[in-house]
């Protein structure tokens, strides 16, 4: 992609919109960029934005602002149809995202981990396991460092490793990975992808400029990945914890088994694994596939795996205070993640959901809050809704993070679990499920 003196303009400044400014102008571009928030909640970004000599626009976008763009580069948070860039499209001026801005420019092959729950756990992983297997590696995406800023340090032997959201994948054109996983599919996002199908159909967008020299990893316990397979040309491996696959990874008696055509290697044993939590066997067993089919050694791929600690706000581990363990699960941001994690503990859990509603059903908690769980403490805006939906549990409406605690703290058992997993987003309460989840974990400090 040629940007030498191209008018190209960054709609939205979040972490990936900066990181594409600053290189699309390092590539000679004339930059523009532009968001609705105002230049006082932007005083961060924009005096690294005016050193480079690029124009920023805030408070909202102009009327002439998007016209005559060569190319526009729109963030993850601004959805596909916002009349904006429907204009823009109809006006013939290309509209993709950073993630496809970084596809033009990243040499060497890509392994692209997206689905509904676990993308930072496995990259995490999988980015460790390309490591202790002597690959050159650089990890990033939607987890942290924008793919934009890998460019600069990326030879054609650097395996990249990158967490992409579905929302990255609707602004994709030739985007493609040599190995593309998806983890799962379960309903999340609702409120903007509006229905299942059209989340499902920008997640399979991952597939899209596969070949059949490509690989694609899916979860064969997962209904709607099963239906994904159809969707690429890539080969497929399967991983799953419950059956034996054709081709990929699987559990045969206790041991880890990979297996490719008529190979087959023990990687490690899965009471080896330091993680809590069946979804993490899944994580693990993805993370696997794609670190042998990268041709990285069992025992390093064993080793790398025995070695990884719980990501943070991922069913951390914070403290036992009187023989009850406190449990960081702020990640858990959707219903599917909460059940996961309340079916990581066996009985007795104190469960504090809630947040901001993100439309989703509760009512498909009741099973195993029924089986597991001792008392639910609803928080945030969201309670209403929740404790409406949720039957066959005691609720105690807590309204704050802090009060929740300390009730569940006042009344738990030594052998108790108290559990922050909200199947919320946190923003009416909190800036993001960070804050929320080191909130959590200040207050049970206290508690101690
Ligand atoms: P993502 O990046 O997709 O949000 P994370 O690894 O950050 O994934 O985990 C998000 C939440 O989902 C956490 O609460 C975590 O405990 C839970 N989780 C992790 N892996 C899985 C999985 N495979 N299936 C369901 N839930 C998972």
């Amino acid at each position: 992609m040629e940007l030498n003196d191209k008018r190209v303009l960054v709609v939205g400044l979040g972490k990936s919109g900066v990181a594409s400014a600053l290189f699309l102008k390092e590539h000679g571009a004339r930059v523009t960029v532009s968001d609705t928030k105002s230049g006082d909640e932007l005083r961060n970004e924009i005096p690294v934005l005016l050193d480079h000599g690029i124009t920023v626009e805030t408070g909202g976008h102009g009327e002439r602002t998007f016209k005559g763009q060569d190319l526009i580069v729109v963030s993850p948070g601004i959805p596909v149809d916002a009349p904006p860039l429907q204009q823009a499209r109809s006006l013939g001026e290309p509209v993709i995202g950073e993630i496809e801005l970084a596809a033009q420019f990243l040499p060497g092959p890509t392994i692209a981990i997206t689905g509904s729950n676990g993308k930072t756990t496995t990259t995490t992983l999988a980015s460790e396991i390309m490591i202790a297997g002597g690959l050159p590696t650089l990890v990033g995406g939607n987890i942290g460092t924008p793919a934009i800023s890998l460019a600069s340090r990326a030879t054609p032997e650097t395996v990249i490793v990158l967490e992409v959201s579905s929302f990255q994948l609707e602004t994709i054109q030739t985007f493609h990975p040599k190995i593309a996983v998806v983890l799962n599919v379960t309903p999340d996002h609702l409120d903007r992808h509006r229905t299942l199908e059209v989340y499902v159909n920008a997640k399979a967008r991952i597939f899209e400029n596969q070949r059949g020299d490509d690989f694609a990893i899916l979860n064969a316990d997962d209904p709607i990945c099963v239906e994904m397979a159809g969707r690429t040309k890539a080969s497929v491996f399967w991983f799953s914890r419950q059956k034996e696959v054709k081709q990929g990874a699987w559990v045969r008696d206790g041991s880890i088994v990979f297996r490719q055509g008529e190979q087959q290697q023990e990687i490690m044993l899965a009471s080896q694994i330091p993680l809590k939590g069946s979804h993490n066997l899944e994580n693990v067993l993805a993370a696997i596939c794609a670190g042998a089919l990268m041709k990285c050694p069992p025992e390093k791929v064993s080793e790398a795996v025995q070695n990884f600690k719980a990501v943070e706000h991922r069913l951390e581990f914070v403290a036992a205070i009187r023989g009850v363990d406190f449990y960081n699960d702020s990640k858990a941001t959707n219903v599917d993640a909460t059940i996961k994690a309340i079916e990581s503990f066996p009985a007795n859990i104190h469960l504090i959901l809630g947040g901001k509603d993100k439309g989703s059903d509760y009512s498909v908690l009741n099973n195993p809050l029924k089986q597991r769980v001792k008392r639910v403490y609803t928080i945030g805006a969201a309670a209403g809704k929740i404790e409406s939906q949720i039957k066959n549990v005691e609720v105690v409406h807590a309204e704050t993070l802090d009060n929740a605690l300390r009730k569940a703290s006042a009344v738990a058992q030594p052998g108790d679990i108290v559990l922050l997993a909200p199947a919320c987003a946190s923003f009416d309460q909190f800036k993001n499920y960070e804050e929320r989840g080191r909130a959590f974990k200040e207050i049970v400090k206290a508690l101690a």
